[in-house]
């Protein structure tokens, strides 16, 4: 068996087209704005990309970029003072924050009709009572994704690997809404194997590559790597190459042995170009969604 790749870009695009429609009949522009505090040489890469599929589809993108020495009091009232400017939609929070301020705290200072990422009480709450408005990312790019396989999904086990708040249970919580019997493991868990091996869709969200084998799929199931993981590229003498630089050449992968699961599963997300293009197409939708939210609320 050689399973069929899903093609996690091609949605993302068919996705953004739409939002591009949906854009047009909103008087005011979508605006996004991130936040973030100090230096961090490693999501430049990652901001500019957020920019740039803004900007392709027409939302406005602002960064604010806060001294390292900012406090927690003041990034809350930085926070504050974006949840009352009527011209911002969304707001979002580059992670981690700096030694000495309050991921959580901060996070859940944002206004929850202003929360594109999904995390604050209110909106995780909302996915509880089976009302979600604005999910978290990549658990509903993860949904979308097994949503748009077209299957019969009542009554399908799903077993999910990782229970963090911004995939594992979310997921776990949306996908209780199509009727699946869900299982979710942890680092607790003593059999994952036989969890995972009983699993008609597996979704690996651990952050630890190699995690899922061949050997825990049940042949023909769907399998959603959500895992980004950086490894070193390896020589056919099994030795990491070296690049021009003088280190060690790296390339991404997910959790899942995709090469040998390829063999055992019916569908599979690589890694890249799987779940990641859909999590920024929903922080652009969850933006959109905000922005005519706000357009309704103006109305009343
Ligand atoms: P967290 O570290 O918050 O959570 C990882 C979860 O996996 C935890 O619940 C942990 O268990 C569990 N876990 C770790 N190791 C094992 C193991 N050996 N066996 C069973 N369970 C295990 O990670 P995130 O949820 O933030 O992210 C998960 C992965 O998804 C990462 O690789 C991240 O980079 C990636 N990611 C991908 C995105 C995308 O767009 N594709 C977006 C966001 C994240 P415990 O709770 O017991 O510690």
């Amino acid at each position: 068996m050689t399973a069929k790749i899903i093609d996690g870009k091609a949605l993302a695009e068919r996705t953004l087209a739409e939002l591009k429609t949906r854009i047009a009949g909103i008087p005011h522009r979508p605006h996004l704005t991130a936040i973030q505090v100090g230096e961090n040489p490693s999501s430049r890469v990652y901001l500019q990309r957020q920019r740039a599929s803004c900007e392709e589809i027409g939302i406005r993108y602002t960064l604010d970029e806060l001294p390292a020495q900012t406090t927690q009091a003041q990034l809350i009232a930085h926070i504050e003072k974006l949840n009352a400017e009527t011209g911002v939609h969304g707001v979002i929070l580059q992670m981690p924050l700096p030694d000495g301020l309050d991921d959580s705290a901060a996070q859940q200072a944002v206004a929850p009709e202003k929360d594109v990422e999904g995390m604050t009480a209110t909106n995780m709450g909302g996915l509880i009572c089976g009302t979600p408005n604005l999910p978290p990312c990549t658990a509903e790019a993860a949904y979308r994704i097994i949503k748009s396989l077209g299957l019969e999904l009542r009554g399908k086990e799903v077993t999910i690997v990782g229970r963090s708040a911004i995939v594992g249970k979310p997921l776990m919580l949306l996908l209780l809404g199509d009727s699946v019997t869900p299982t979710i493991c942890h680092t607790g868990t003593l059999d994952l194997a036989a969890h995972a091996a009983r699993a008609d869709i597996l979704v690996a969200a651990a952050g630890r590559a190699g995690l899922v084998t061949a050997e825990m799929i049940k042949p023909g199931a769907v399998v959603i790597d959500v895992g980004i993981n950086r490894v070193p590229v390896l020589g056919d003498d099994g030795e990491p190459v070296i690049g021009e630089n003088g280190r060690k050449k790296m390339r991404t992968v997910g959790d899942v042995d995709f090469e040998a699961a390829l063999e055992v599963a019916g569908m599979i997300t690589p890694v890249p170009g799987g779940v990641g293009p859909m999590t920024v197409a929903m922080l652009l939708k969850n933006t959109v969604a905000s922005a005519e939210m706000a357009q309704k609320n103006a109305k009343k």
